[in-house]
């Protein structure tokens, strides 16, 4: 298998600058006085990630990998506990409405909560939130039909590098 050809980004929240990556950087590449790494002069050896103290750089991969098809029973199953969730959504926001005291109200928005993580979980999961997925695409594109969102979503269409073929 070939190697997986990356770069480096360095977390700015997490650099504490002591400037040991520009020690080490071969072709100057941490040097940048963005702050950030120049992604035209690195090569991808990944010495600054192994010498920052303060693991303030990560090795990204340069092409995101094809994701493993899914089997769709999984996927269907994966539907069927979204729309369940779904439904207990509505029944807590209904209860929520009659909820008499603060104990209870607080329970039911944690609940709340917790339910839109599941989803986002197993939406995630069924490969729709994998931003560079055939399906997230074809969801896009579905959403790019709606003029409220248009915009925002052409400009993702235009900016993600999706797995499909004849696409970038
Ligand atoms: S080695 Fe790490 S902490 Fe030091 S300047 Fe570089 S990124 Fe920042
Ligand atoms: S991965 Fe190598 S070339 Fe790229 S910034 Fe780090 S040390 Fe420099």
């Amino acid at each position: 298998m070939d190697k997986v050809k990356c770069h480096a980004y360095r977390n700015t929240k997490l650099c504490t600058k002591d400037c040991l990556c520009l020690f080490v950087c071969p072709t100057g590449a941490t040097n940048n006085e963005t702050g950030q790494i120049d992604f035209s002069k690195c090569i991808g050896c990944g010495v600054c990630a192994l010498s920052c103290p303060s693991r303030a750089i990560t090795m990204i991969p340069n092409e995101m990998p094809k994701i493993q098809p899914k089997d769709k029973n999984v996927v269907d199953q994966l539907f069927i506990n979204t729309n369940n969730k779904i439904k207990e959504i509505r029944i807590l926001k209904y209860l929520l409405t009659k909820a008499t005291n603060e104990e209870e109200k607080k329970l039911i928005k944690a609940l709340l909560h917790s339910n839109r993580v599941i989803i986002e979980d197993l939406m995630r999961e069924a490969e729709f939130m994998i931003p560079q997925s055939k399906k997230s695409y074809a969801l896009l594109k579905l959403l790019s039909k709606d003029g409220q969102v248009k915009d925002k979503v052409n400009r993702l269409l235009d900016n993600i590098k999706f797995n499909i073929e004849n696409k970038k």
